[in-house]
């Protein structure tokens, strides 16, 4: 891998080019506006056991690392059995890699730490639903369970808007557990558009006032 690839030897999949994200123009219309995320609308899992609650913090400190590099905040963390084998957050801006979703960090690094494109036996933890584009990665990688925090009504792939997982022609392998700690990562996006929101009314504020401190432009 090189290091713009988005991954690193330790297979956490830190990216030296998060950086550059952090620059980057917010967009006007988000992804996942807030009355997307309302919390509790979809079936929460009765009782989430300790470990599921311990690994999907790992990857809410994932999903930290994105929003401090100015990406979606999403972060995934590979475990088998008790070992976490890599972590992964959403970097497709910095990384310039429309296929840089934090499953899919989380997945490449773990390959590669494993030195295995397949990875039996392992549970990726996502804050957010997987895509179909993870979903198609999780299943080629035959992982055994996958975990996720909040729905994402837009393009969620394990329910939401298509059930990758539930067709038995595709899915052999994957167990599918959702909406574990849904509130909190569903808040750690909501305030993340909330942030950037606020930024571009602030910005819009400020070229309005300097605007108006030039005064009208002289007539030709
Ligand atoms: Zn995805």
């Amino acid at each position: 891998m090189s290091p713009s690839s988005g991954e690193c030897a330790d297979g956490g999949a830190q990216i030296s080019g998060c950086a550059v994200a952090a620059a980057a123009e917010p967009a006007a219309d988000p992804l996942f506006p807030p009355s997307d995320l309302d919390p509790g609308q979809a079936d929460a899992p009765r009782e989430v056991s300790e470990r599921d609650r311990r690994f999907m913090a790992l990857a809410q400190a994932a999903a930290e690392k994105a929003r401090a590099a100015g990406e979606v905040p999403v972060g995934a963390v590979l475990v088998r059995g008790e070992e976490v084998i890599a972590t992964g957050f959403n970097h497709p801006i910095g990384g310039h890699d429309p296929s840089a979703h934090a499953e899919m960090a989380a997945l490449r690094a773990a390959a590669q730490a494993l030195e295995n494109y397949r990875l039996p036996g392992c549970e990726l933890y996502v804050t957010l639903e997987p895509c179909l584009m993870c979903a198609g990665a999780i299943m080629h990688a035959r992982i055994a369970r996958v975990v996720f925090g909040a729905r994402d009504p837009k393009t969620g792939a394990c329910g939401s808007v298509v059930d990758a997982f539930a067709n038995p022609q595709l899915n052999h392998h994957t167990s599918v557990t959702g909406g574990v700690l849904e509130a909190e990562c569903g808040q750690a996006l909501k305030s993340f558009f909330a942030d950037r929101r606020r930024a571009i009314r602030a910005e819009r504020a400020a070229a309005a006032d300097a605007a108006r401190e030039r005064g009208p432009a002289e007539p030709v």
